[in-house]
């Protein structure tokens, strides 16, 4: 088992550890402290350190330990976890990466934070996004970019690059993001990390600053299937408190091999992408599966709609964020840019002109744009019908195949500022996660090799709810391919370790 308190050490490995007394809670914390504070100066993936909140938790879970009032069988005991900016912690300041959140405090927490805590976590912060979730970069923060770990001029990708570079370059070992349409996958691809979406509505979204509701799923982000799957363990399952919660029953993974199982391969998501070597390495990650026992399935023959999948997303995605963020107006969230006697409108005219961010706004105006009358059975209505014939695709695909394996993006992680003025080069890199984002399936990204000191990935997809399925099939890649528990090496951002 490697150190507890070094930087590649996993959950699990943590875990155990903190289970078997050979590392408190607190000093596991305080060697994540000082990576922080070591590191996060050249790689701002936190927007805020809870050093005293940490190291409190921390020493009441090595109290309760000893006193025996906490269970040791806690699958995340003493596991330190940082937490996406878009989800509450009470008391806590949480900005959604938005100026129009400047300083507000949560009331409650968020369920996931309930129970990442009933299972042993320790919250170390907070980390940077685009603005409400609405970008693929983490450049569309109002408190500046992160960098990628591995090479510092290259973003690491988003909206949950701070969580994706906190894992990657050994700060955290586990960390929450949340995915609209990719914003956990595609960070963890560029940043050569595992992330997973779990299907929609497996994970409670209570304490989630919504972006666009019918889409968004919490899930984890770590160096290892084995740490994912046991944080989904401990964030999976019903919640009253979330409407849209599911109470499908909850499968875990079981570790069964992949001997039989049939596995989909589909035009879209690898023979026609334009980078070579990321073919290359799926490719070879598939190999080694048909080796272990499976099969591969063809589904050229089903159009998966791919190409129509980024015009419905970012149609109803904007759509649903325009409602949502209509309750961000200065009056019971965050501040107020305006005086009294100016009149209520003016107030929230004046705190939303100024505190929305461009690419904020610009969804605002599209998605009100596609519900106004005259215009919402022309885009809204065609919309969902083309999300239902998208659904209806994969259902196809999944009664050939039991997963889908292909890219997570066209590329790797892109130089920064590259697309920041390029709207449309920015939602083209997403046309591989939204796909299964709008049919809600459980999607996996899991590194699978490197190109020119960058990381390559790949994505596991689904049938709805076989989540267990996705995290074995991705357990058995992680065999072969070797890279868990990797963390990018001090070079890639000039700092010692
Ligand atoms: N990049 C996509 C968007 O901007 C997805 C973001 C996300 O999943 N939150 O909407």
């Amino acid at each position: 088992m490697s150190d507890p308190l070094s930087s590649d050490a996993g959950v699990a490995s943590i875990a155990a550890a903190v289970r078997g007394g050979e590392a408190s809670a607190l000093a596991v914390t305080e060697a994540a402290l000082a990576r922080i504070a070591a590191h996060d100066p050249a790689i701002s993936a936190f927007l805020a350190i809870d050093g005293d909140g940490a190291r409190a938790a921390a020493a009441q879970l090595d109290a309760g330990l000893a006193a025996g009032t906490v269970a040791r069988e806690s699958p995340l005991l003493g596991v330190p976890v940082a937490l996406k900016d878009n989800v509450c912690v009470a008391g806590g300041v949480t900005t959604a990466g938005s100026r129009i959140l400047e300083g507000w405090r949560a009331p409650y927490d968020a369920t996931i934070v309930t129970r990442l805590r009933a299972a042993g976590a320790v919250v170390l912060g907070k980390t940077n996004l685009d603005e409400f979730g609405m970008g693929s970069s983490t450049e569309f923060s109002a408190y500046g970019i992160t960098r990628n770990p591995w090479d510092p001029s290259r973003v690491p990708g988003g909206s949950s690059g701070g969580s994706a570079a906190a894992v990657a370059s050994g700060m955290a070992p586990l960390a929450i993001g949340s995915d609209t349409g990719g914003s956990i996958r595609q960070p963890a691809a560029f940043c050569g990390v595992a992330g997973f979406k779990p299907s929609y509505g497996r994970v409670s979204r209570f304490g989630l600053v919504a972006y666009a509701s019918s889409l968004d799923q919490l899930g984890p982000l770590a160096r290892s299937v084995e740490d994912l799957a046991l944080a989904y363990r401990a964030i999976a399952g019903h919640d009253p408190q979330d409407a849209t919660s599911s109470g499908e029953p909850l499968a875990l993974p079981t570790g069964s091999g992949v001997a039989g199982l049939r596995v989909g391969i589909h035009r879209d998501f690898l023979a026609a992408l334009p980078h070579a070597a990321t073919r290359a390495a799926i490719e070879a990650a598939i190999a080694h599966l048909v080796e272990d026992g499976a099969r591969v399935v063809n589904l050229d023959d089903v159009d998966l709609l791919t190409r129509e999948a980024l015009a419905v997303y970012y149609l109803l995605a904007s759509a649903e964020a325009s409602s949502n963020l209509s309750r961000f107006d200065g009056m019971r969230y965050g501040p107020r840019e305006a005086a009294e006697h100016d009149g209520l409108e003016a107030a929230y005219g004046a705190t939303r002109a100024k505190r929305f961010g461009a690419e904020v706004k610009r969804r605002i105006l599209l998605g009100t744009f596609a519900l106004s009358a005259g215009y919402h059975d022309a885009y809204y209505v065609r919309a969902q019908a083309a999300r239902r014939l998208l659904r209806a695709a994969f259902e196809r695909a999944f009664e050939r195949a039991d997963v889908l394996i292909g890219a997570v993006a066209p590329e790797p992680a892109f130089p920064l500022g590259a697309r920041t003025e390029d709207p449309l080069t920015m939602y083209l890199g997403d046309s591989l996660t939204i796909p299964p984002s709008l049919a809600g399936l459980p999607a996996l990204a899991l590194p699978c090799g490197m190109d020119g000191g960058l990381p390559l990935a790949l994505q596991v997809i689904g049938r709805p709810f076989d989540d267990a399925r996705v995290l074995d099939v991705a357990t058995a890649i992680e065999r072969r391919t070797g890279l868990a528990h990797r963390v990018a090496p001090p070079a890639g951002f000039g700092g010692a370790r």
